[in-house]
């Protein structure tokens, strides 16, 4: 990690869930969400500046973008929710079949939605019961340009990692629709991909591009 600071600004390298800062004392900029607590996460891999002269924090996108095509395999976060669309900040790109690995890091402010739709194959009555805010999803390309339009009907898409909306902790798969919490024992409804079961794909997300940070 790299740093600069002065009283005015300071910058740092930063893994798309990293804390930033919260949302009482800044505002949320490009290339950030704010999760459950109010706290400032980064969506993408970048450098954020952190303002505190106009109290705001960004994260700008590492150079030498690397765009998805047509049926990518995708891997983001869920960065807003609307009834009838989820969106996601895409951070990298990866193969499923035969077994599941890493492409490329899509080192850039890529969005993707992924319409009520094209979620799964089946009437969908609210949609936070299949997607929820900073959840890590995987889902597959159904557009040509940016940003993006995704899919999670197969069973391999979906939801490969969640915070538990009661405490905070990173939830297991359960099964195809539950997650649960090893924590506080909660149990959330999502449309959880197949490979969250697996010790593939997720642990390999982790090591690569993920740290969690918790301030407690
Ligand atoms: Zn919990």
């Amino acid at each position: 990690m790299t740093s600069y600071s002065s009283k005015e600004k300071s910058e740092v390298d930063v893994l798309p869930g990293d804390v930033i800062g919260v949302a009482e004392e800044y505002l949320a900029g490009r290339g950030v969400y704010v999760d459950d607590w109010g706290r400032i996460r980064a969506s993408i891999t970048g450098r954020a500046v952190i303002d505190r002269i106009n109290k705001t924090v960004n994260v700008v996108p590492r150079k030498g973008v690397k765009f998805p095509e047509l049926n990518s395999e995708v891997i983001g976060y869920v960065t807003s929710m609307r009834p009838d669309l989820v969106i996601l900040d895409i951070f990298g790109v990866v193969s499923l079949t035969p077994r599941p690995r890493w492409l490329y890091e899509t080192s850039g402010l890529l969005s993707g939605g992924i319409p009520i739709a094209n979620i799964a194959d089946e009437f969908i009555k609210d949609i936070t019961d299949y997607f929820r805010l900073g959840d890590v999803v995987v889902a597959r390309v159904v557009s040509r340009s940016h940003p993006f339009t995704l899919t999670t009907k197969s069973p391999l898409y979906g939801v490969i990692h969640a915070y538990c909306g009661n405490c905070g902790a990173l939830m297991k798969f359960k099964s195809d629709r539950v997650m649960v919490c090893p924590r506080c024992g909660r149990s959330e409804k999502r449309k959880v991909s197949l490979l969250a079961r697996s010790r593939g794909l997720p642990i390999l997300v982790r090591k690569q591009l993920i740290r969690y940070r918790y301030p407690w």
